[in-house]
């Protein structure tokens, strides 16, 4: 039986019908509960593989091509103007480390790990988990650590951003990008877009869906203080649809991620 409570605050959730009605998964096992406390959509099984699924979310957006490599630049250098001399940096969620490897090529002192096995694991690339014990390189915690589109595939974020804050030095930035859900609106403007003209998306197996406050309060839920939290407009080259709803949400404030800069509090 799923977990009927928030991962993040405990308190009871009820199924988001619409967002539901969105996704195509009314009634299922995998179906979307939303916190009445903190507004955090999330659900507690992924579907499975072969289901056959519908939904429209932000498309290949790992896939690495012109603009996403457009977007990983402008990321390194906010972290190059973050990181003191010598200060140590670590991508959390590396996958195959092509980040971690141009920040090294670029001559930072970075670091990646990934919760699952990766081929060409050395030793800047590390299959760790760190909800499980704090991640240090000779002792020495991290001046800034880089959580890309991560979050919303995480089942347990409270453990797992613990474990970052472990991992952080006292006066260290954690950087957090995730996907904007700006729920009601993002779902009625899918709807009227067309949310069969894009099935295959990374959107199905992420387990929590965010806005601007759930994410600030799961940051701040650990002991985080969030300094700067923004949505800018990322351009994924994703065909004409996409891009309308990318430029629309552009137009009302809202870009289609969510970006946090976040310290440890009190400090
Ligand atoms: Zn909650």
């Amino acid at each position: 039986m799923p977990d009927q409570s928030c991962c993040v605050c405990q308190n009871a959730l009820k199924e988001d019908l619409k967002f539901n009605q969105f996704l195509g998964t009314e009634g299922t096992d995998h179906r979307c509960r939303i916190c009445i406390h903190c507004g955090l959509i999330q659900r507690s099984l992924l579907p499975a593989p072969d289901e056959p699924t519908e939904g429209l979310l932000y498309g290949e957006y790992t896939a690495g091509d012109n603009s996403a490599n457009r977007r990983s630049l402008m990321r390194l250098d906010l972290i190059r103007q973050l990181l003191p001399e010598n200060g140590l940096m670590l991508d959390v969620g590396a996958g195959s480390g092509a980040f971690v490897k141009e920040a090294r090529h670029q001559g930072l002192s970075a670091y990646g790990i990934e919760m699952l096995p990766q081929d060409g694991v050395c030793e800047w690339l590390v299959n760790h988990d760190i909800s499980k014990a704090p991640f240090l390189i000779d002792g020495r915690t991290f001046e800034v650590i880089n959580l890309n589109h991560v979050l919303e595939h995480v089942s347990d974020p409270i453990p797992f951003l613990k474990g970052i804050l472990a991992s952080l030095s006292d006066s260290g930035t954690l950087i957090v990008e995730v996907p904007n859900e700006v729920r009601a609106l993002s779902i009625r403007i899918k709807q009227v877009l067309g949310k069969k003209s894009n099935s295959k998306t990374a959107f199905l197996d992420h387990r929590l869906f965010f806005e601007r406050r759930s994410l600030i309060n799961c940051l701040e839920k650990v002991g985080f203080q969030v300094i700067k939290a923004s949505t800018p407009r990322v351009c994924y080259r994703n065909g004409f649809i996409h891009e309308s709803f990318d430029q629309f949400q552009s137009l009302i404030g809202q870009g289609n991620v969510l970006e946090i800069l976040a310290r440890k509090h009190n400090l």
